[in-house]
């Protein structure tokens, strides 16, 4: 399929402009005003001696190819997939291990690939160390003979905590380990990890890149020609690719990210300022407050905040009368849509993690989790406040 715009023209232009105007966002035979859905699952071969560029759905699908070169360009990358969620993608690249390696990954790694490590990779051999990433003494203490890979994911998820990607990335390489990295909370808006030296990003296209809590997908990067080679692959030998309808329906949903990035984060810095001075919260945890630990690093590697909030209550019973007294988030799992999303870590994402664990890692039972959306923040502060003054 002939393109519209080349990928190393496309590659020059700024951010904003790269969300409009990428390879296939124009359709060359047509000129539809967005990539055609192929709905196909096969291509006829017109003449055998030439076999045509896609010949099955599996392998690929121009739909899912625009969508997948989309990303690469976004993440400054050599080659992106697109997978049926964003768990597909994670395990698809943990594929790249083999039984008898050992993987060094941040503590408090997202929960699905939590559990991905300590139940299914583990019956394969695949051992894991998961470490403080705040602390490079640990995540270097934890390198074994067979160590491979380093997985990061920052700022983590509830208490977004910042890995130092640059140093890890660079000491990884030393070591001779792959390094994979979950940029789903920051987005390629904010933060580029291939630009600090990793080997393959990871989405949960689920989140802020479709935007609107109506897809769910999975996207990869690899940041070189040999990464692509393999993660190709797995992506065909596996099959968990991402139907044309849902590439198509999140290519329409990542053209207005960084608008909805922009809003977004405006609105999340106002809530944790907010947060910080109400007498009813205990605590708050946003990379974008002057004393969150992690705050220099995240400035140094990223262009902003993001959109997510987390903040104590001080206790279980008060968490959850305040996830029934809002009015305008969805009280959901997931995050990054155009409708904020209150969710509750302890019953939602962390409920399969052991109390002392959880406790640990700073996700007390008063925890709970703000993703700002599009609404009016007066709106949802209102919200908020009414909410958290039912509080006993
Ligand atoms: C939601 C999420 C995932 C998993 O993605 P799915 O699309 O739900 O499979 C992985 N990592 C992070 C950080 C997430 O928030």
């Amino acid at each position: 399929m002939t393109s519209h715009h080349s990928n190393q023209e496309a590659d020059k232009r700024r951010f904003a402009t790269k969300l409009l105007h990428y390879n296939n966002a124009v359709d060359e035979q047509t000129g539809a005003s967005s990539t055609p859905v192929f709905q196909a699952s096969t291509f006829h071969h017109h003449d055998i001696h030439n076999p045509p560029e896609f010949d099955y759905s599996r392998s690929g699908n121009p739909t899912r190819e625009a969508l997948e070169q989309y990303i690469a360009l976004l993440e400054g990358g050599h080659r992106g997939f697109a997978f049926a969620s964003g768990m597909a993608a994670i395990s698809t690249a943990f594929m790249l291990l083999s039984a008898g390696d050992h993987v060094i990954v941040t503590e408090d790694v997202y929960g699905g690939t939590y559990r991905l490590l300590t139940t299914i990779l583990s019956r394969m051999n695949i051992e894991t160390t998961f470490v403080d990433m705040t602390r490079f003494d640990e995540v270097k203490a934890a390198l074994k003979p067979n160590t491979k890979a380093v997985f990061m994911e920052t700022p983590s998820n509830p208490t977004l905590k910042i890995t130092d990607i640059a140093l890890t990335a660079a000491w990884a390489k030393d070591n001779g380990l792959l390094t994979m990295l979950d940029n789903t909370f920051m987005t390629p808006y904010h933060q580029r990890p291939i630009e600090w030296g990793v080997d393959i990003v990871l989405h949960s296209a689920t989140k802020f890149l479709g935007g609107h809590s109506d897809v769910l997908a999975g996207l990869a990067v690899a940041a070189d020609a040999e990464t692509g080679k393999r993660l190709k692959y797995l992506q065909n030998g596996l099959g968990n690719v991402l139907a044309p309808q849902e590439s198509w329906l999140l290519m329409r949903g990542m053209k207005t990210l960084q608008a909805r990035m922009e809003q977004s984060e405006r609105s999340a810095r106002k809530l944790a300022d907010w947060l910080v001075r109400h007498p009813q919260v205990t605590r708050v945890y946003y990379p974008g407050l002057d004393d969150h630990p992690g705050r220099e690093i995240h400035e140094r590697q990223s262009a902003g905040y993001g959109a997510v909030v987390s903040f104590d209550v001080g206790s279980g019973e008060r968490a959850k009368a305040l996830l029934n007294g809002v009015q305008l988030p969805l009280v959901a799992v997931s995050l990054g849509a155009v409708e904020s999303i209150l969710s509750y870590p302890v019953m939602m994402s962390h409920a399969a993690m052991p109390r002392e664990v959880r406790l640990e890692r700073g996700i007390t039972d008063g925890l709970v989790r703000y993703s700002v959306g599009l609404e009016d923040i007066e709106d949802l502060l209102e919200d908020l406040d009414q909410a958290l003054h039912g509080l006993e």
